[in-house]
């Protein structure tokens, strides 16, 4: 798999994909996550890539062409599966979506900044909006980074224990149980005696029931 991310701060996502999970992903070669850098496509003295609104009004909005030459220049070198923008007024991300997304080939990351985009890039060179939730963030960096972190870490070895993915919550529609380890008792306070049981079956069985009760008390919209 292949990621493109268009981004004006290709700094500020730099550490996301040097550590841990994702940074594993990138070296056993399971995913390739490419930081581009929008001004390189600027044709501006100073680089700019974003100018006054039309009709005025506050904020800065981000052109149309250095962000056309460059999802064409990139398109011109393999085809994309999809190209993302990050907004607030997106589909708002979650695990069907993340694992859709995981399954594919080649995508684009566009991160918005300033008031966003020029309109003409969502109608014409965008494929798919996401948003991370009902919140503005200052630029679709750390959506990006949300969005890959929950693509790339379900890709099929990117996470050692193979079935730990698919046991978190969501993936059956239901959230996670709760989990402990050593020591079995800290300050009076106790682990459930079935987990240290070493009963396989009624392990699993109280897993699912605590997965319901955890699930009905907190998504009860999961559930419908
Ligand atoms: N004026 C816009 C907000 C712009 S915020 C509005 O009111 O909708 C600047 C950029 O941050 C956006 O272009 C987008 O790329 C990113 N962004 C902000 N909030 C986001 C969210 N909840 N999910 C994904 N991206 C977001």
């Amino acid at each position: 798999m292949r990621i493109d991310i268009i981004t004006v701060l290709p700094q500020l996502l730099e550490s996301p994909f040097s550590h841990s999970i994702l940074k594993r992903a990138i070296d056993k070669g399971l995913v390739e996550v490419n930081l581009i850098n929008l001004r390189d496509y600027s044709t501006h003295k100073q680089k700019s890539v974003d100018d006054y609104p039309f009709g005025g009004g506050a904020g800065m909005v981000m052109s149309i062409e250095p962000i056309s030459n460059c999802i064409l220049s990139l398109k011109k070198e393999r085809e994309y599966d999809e190209v993302i923008y990050t907004s607030p007024d997106g589909e708002v991300l979650n695990q069907r979506i993340s694992n859709k997304l995981s399954s594919l080939n080649n995508l684009i990351i566009l991160c918005g900044h300033y008031k966003g985009i020029d309109q003409r890039v969502r109608d014409h060179l965008i494929t798919k909006e996401i948003s991370i939730g009902d919140y503005v963030l200052s630029g679709g960096e750390l959506a990006a980074a949300v969005i890959c972190d929950s693509i790339i870490r379900i890709i099929p070895g990117a996470i050692s224990d193979e079935t730990s993915a698919l046991t978190d919550s969501f993936q059956d529609g239901l959230l996670a149980p709760p989990v402990y380890t050593r020591p079995a008792e800290y300050n009076g306070w106790k682990v459930p005696e079935v987990l240290l049981s070493g009963h396989f079956a009624k392990i699993e069985d109280w897993r699912h029931e605590q997965s319901i009760l955890n699930t009905k008390a907190r998504r009860p919209d999961l559930l419908k």
